[in-house]
């Protein structure tokens, strides 16, 4: 069975997942608040805080075809931009670009969709790239940041993901990875538990009639390494630094590493 604690069968794997995000894209926003009671948004400031966006920065964001974390980038740079203006800056805002890449086009368009009615469609500064984080398209030492959020956990092999993540940055270049972990003090892990067992399923299934992705998100979850041992993942992939930072008791985690 696929819900057992049992591997999944790598082909199985890509082919599950790509349908979970097919099936969930329109619905997308509205589970993502439901899943989360809205946290999902206030991690991803905590995220973009981390990375400490600056104007002039060419950035990655991986797995990132709804567009939520590249916005929070560009809104900061661009308040950062201003306050700088009276300050003497020689990166200018126009020089700052932000690559979404995402494996599955209809993320993708999701994101470009939300660009449009945020405003951003004529700005040159955000490009959309469908692509594979385990192969990605870009060159080395190209990237000031590299973000991954909620994306790492769903990947065949997770190793690949880190090892392009540090390529494609820049030496002093900055990894964050946010993504749901594991909760281990008592009461609140039972209760975590029950939640996420029984309500996921039940609302995901409510809202976008397809139990199966949403039990086989749960299960992803809880076969995706522990903090500590992804910690160590992102050392063997050559970051240094490498630290983390557990939200709502190990809900979620946001992992960081620099490459130097
Ligand atoms: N980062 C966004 C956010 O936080 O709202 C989207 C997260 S969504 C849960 C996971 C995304 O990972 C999907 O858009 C999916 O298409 C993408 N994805 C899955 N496997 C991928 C891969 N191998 N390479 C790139 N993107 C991938």
């Amino acid at each position: 069975t696929s819900f057992g604690y049992k591997q999944v069968r790598e082909d199985e794997k890509s082919k599950l997942v790509g349908n979970v995000f097919s099936s969930v894209a329109s619905s997308y926003d509205l589970m993502n608040d439901l899943m989360s009671v809205g946290l999902h948004r206030l991690w991803k400031d905590r995220l973009v805080s981390k990375l400490n966006p600056f104007p002039g920065m060419k950035h990655l964001d991986v797995a990132g075809g709804t567009g939520d974390v590249a916005f929070r980038v560009l809104d900061r740079i661009k308040s950062v931009g201003h306050r700088a203006m009276q300050g003497t800056l020689t990166a200018t805002e126009e020089d700052t670009h932000i690559y979404v890449c995402d494996i599955n086009p209809n993320m993708l368009n999701v994101g470009k969709k939300r660009a449009a009615e945020r405003g951003y469609s004529e700005e040159h500064c955000l490009s959309w790239i469908q692509g594979d984080a385990e192969a990605l398209s870009f060159e080395d030492g190209s990237m000031d940041g590299y973000t991954i959020a909620f994306g790492i956990r769903n990947v065949t092999h997770i190793e690949k993901v880190l090892s392009e993540a540090h390529r494609v940055l820049k030496r002093g270049g900055r990894f964050l990875c946010l993504e749901l972990s594991h909760v281990d003090a008592p009461v609140f892990k039972e209760i975590y538990d029950v939640y996420s067992f029984s309500v996921i399923p039940t609302v995901g299934e409510l809202v976008t009639g397809d139990r199966q992705s949403y039990q086989y998100l749960v299960e992803s979850i809880r076969r995706f390494p522990e903090q500590e041992k992804f910690a160590q993942m992102i050392q063997e992939a050559g970051f240094e630094r490498v630290e983390y930072e557990n939200l709502v008791g190990g809900v979620v985690a946001i992992h960081s590493g620099l490459k130097l």
